[in-house]
Parts: C-alpha cells; sequence; structure tokens
C-alpha cells in the first residue's frame, strides 16, 4: 500500500486580492505563493506531507503560468528532494484540478489518495496520519471539527440573506483537509461525478452522493485554509507561535 498526496493548488485566489486593474499591471501572485516569513505558503504545506514517512510521491496542480516558477522554487528545497513530487496543470474549478492530478496518478486499487488544499500549511502529522488510518479502513475519510457557531440556512437576497432554518449544531462539522481515500473509491466517485455533470466544492461531496460512507475525524482549529488577508494575519502568528 502507498500513499499518494494530491494537492491543488490552481486557485486564483480572489477572497485574497482584488483583481488587477489597470492594463499591462503584472497579475498578483496567486495566494498559494504569497509569503509567509518569505516562503511561500505552497511550499511550507510540502514541507508538511514531505516529513511525513508513508507518502510516497505528491502531484501539485498548478496554474501553467506558474508551473515554471513552482519548480524553479522547489530546486532549493533539499527535504522535498526526497519525495516524487510531479506538477499537472490545475483546471477552472477544484474539483477539476484534483480530477487533471487524479488522472497522471498510477495506483493500485487499495492505495491511498490524499487530497489537501494548497493553502493550509499548518496541518499536523497526526491529522495526516488520522486521515490515513481511517481511509484505510473506511474506504474514505476526512479530517473536520466541531463547529461552534449556530449555523443558520439562508435563502439569498438583494440585500443579504434571510434565515430559512436553524441546523442542529451538534449535526455539524467544518469539513478541512486532508481528505483520504482508497485509489478505486475515489476513482469511482470521479467517474460518476463527471458522468452526471456535479461539481462539488470538496471529494467527500463526490463519494456522498454516491452512497459511500465517509468517515471524520479530528482535525483541528489551526489548519485553517488561508482565504482572505485577515487569515494571513493569523497565519503569521501561528507561524511565529510554533517557532
Ligand atoms: O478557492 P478554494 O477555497 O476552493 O481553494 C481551495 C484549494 O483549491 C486551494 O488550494 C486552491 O488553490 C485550489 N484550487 C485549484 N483549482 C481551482 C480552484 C481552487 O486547485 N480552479
Amino acid at each position: 500500500m502507498k500513499v499518494v498526496v494530491i494537492i491543488p493548488a490552481a486557485g486564483l485566489g480572489t477572497r485574497m486580492f482584488s483583481a488587477p486593474s489597470s492594463k499591462g499591471k503584472k497579475p498578483a501572485a496567486s495566494k498559494q505563493f504569497a509569503e509567509l516569513a518569505g516562503t511561500p505558503i505552497l511550499i511550507h504545506t510540502l514541507r508538511k506531507f514531505a516529513t511525513s514517512p508513508p507518502i510516497a510521491e505528491m502531484f501539485i496542480a498548478l496554474r501553467a503560468n506558474e508551473i515554471a516558477g513552482f519548480r524553479v522554487l522547489l530546486e532549493k528545497e533539499k527535504d522535498l528532494g526526497i519525495k516524487k513530487i510531479q506538477a499537472v496543470e490545475g483546471g477552472q474549478h477544484r474539483q477539476q484540478s484534483v480530477a487533471n492530478a487524479l488522472q497522471a496518478i498510477s495506483a493500485a486499487p487499495d492505495d491511498i489518495v490524499l487530497v489537501h488544499d494548497a493553502v493550509r500549511p499548518f496541518v499536523t502529522e497526526q491529522i495526516i496520519h488520522d486521515v490515513i488510518e481511517a481511509a484505510q479502513k473506511y474506504g474514505a475519510a476526512i479530517a473536520g471539527i466541531p463547529a461552534v457557531d449556530t449555523v443558520k440556512k439562508v435563502e439569498r437576497t438583494a440585500e443579504g440573506a434571510l434565515i430559512t432554518a436553524t441546523i442542529p449544531r451538534e449535526r455539524v462539522v467544518m469539513a478541512q483537509t486532508p481528505q483520504g481515500f482508497r485509489y478505486d473509491v475515489l476513482k469511482k466517485a470521479f467517474d460518476e461525478a463527471t458522468a452526471d455533470g456535479f461539481t462539488g466544492t470538496d471529494e467527500a461531496s463526490l463519494l456522498e452522493r454516491c452512497g459511500h460512507e465517509v468517515a471524520v475525524v479530528m482535525g483541528s482549529p489551526r489548519n485553517i485554509k488561508i482565504t482572505t488577508p485577515a487569515d494571513m494575519e493569523l497565519a503569521a502568528f501561528y507561524l511565529r507561535s510554533a517557532s
């Protein structure tokens, strides 16, 4: 059994930066290449997986114009050199980026594929281990944390939103990554989603619609998805407190 990691890193990060306004201006680097303590977020994330012993290979989905720059960054990372790392071109949606990476993988049915957001650099060895273990046991597993806020279902309006229901908090989990799957289970779910034209915001949702059970293991409140400028401030704080 081998473990392969897919890192979708082809997002534009529009919630992080405003779009370039004037013509001829160089577009801002996407959020996965924004720097934390002088190192791109994506590299911080890859380091976490590079030091995790069961992981054999990593496939990184990138925007076409960022692949060459990524290879230059990799050359400077000695620790990452011990793993096989392959860059693939990402797609228009996260799901398409993961699908492109999945196409590039050669694996046995019971090998484990982990999918992890490029912009979650605070994942821990423990979480990675727990997701792999649960994915072996159940075929599919994700990291998640209990909801601390009361969660409302809403209908969007021109002015904002109107509440239509309250979802019992004890029945809610905030999904994180890594999300781990047996290769055959994930491949089948992607093939079915493609055939039905379904697009989800995470991999687990593709399994759920096939009726496959997905286990949840404890993630961490620190395993944030860096999305907005405020998240960058929090990430800088976490990084300082870890060193
Ligand atoms: O934008 P979102 O929160 O869905 O991003 C989650 C992860 O998916 C990020 O690491 C982002 O780079 C990646 N992504 C991707 N291809 C896209 C959109 C997002 O790889 N087209």
